[in-house]
């Protein structure tokens, strides 16, 4: 929800079949279109849509990081591994893989209007992280500490 203008992601006829990584599936803001960045997890050899599957997902998880404005991280870091989205992994993409992606007609084009991806993520918040260390924040710590900040200002983590 860092964007402030419109933002809309389409795809055009893959005929079922996964395509070259940016060449059908865009993302268009504030009247400039890109090819949608594909974070590859389970699918490298591209995204496609119409069913529930290892390319659809790849797509719901790209369409959610890019809406977030979201980077996998580069390090590890506690929990999570270069590579992973702490705030949207354990399940959030997969929903929206399930509820959108998965629905969109296999050999047809397509259209996800920005407020749509809004409103599943209003309905389905992504995790709280730290916005330093991007963990989760820990449950209960009203300051929004996470096992990170913990770490650095060594407090003993019960
Ligand atoms: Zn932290």
């Amino acid at each position: 929800m860092s964007e402030s203008g419109p933002v809309q992601y389409y795809g055009v006829s893959a005929r079922g079949r996964r395509v070259p990584q940016g060449e059908r599936v865009f993302v268009e803001r504030n009247g400039r279109r890109e090819p949608l960045k594909h974070i590859v997890r389970h699918s490298p050899t591209g995204f496609s849509w119409g069913y529930a599957g290892s390319g659809p997902a790849d797509l719901a998880r790209s369409i959610l990081a890019d809406y977030l404005g979201l980077r996998p991280l580069e390090v590890r870091s506690g929990f999570y591994s270069p590579g992973d989205i702490p705030e949207i992994d354990g399940g959030l993409y997969q929903k929206f893989k399930f509820a959108i992606v998965a629905h969109l007609t296999m050999s047809e084009p397509w259209i996800i209007e920005g407020e749509v991806v809004g409103a599943f993520l209003r309905a389905n918040p992504p995790r709280q992280v730290c916005p330093k260390h991007r963990e989760p924040i820990t449950p209960g710590d009203p300051l929004g500490y996470c096992i990170g900040c913990d770490d650095e200002a060594g407090r003993t983590v019960a």
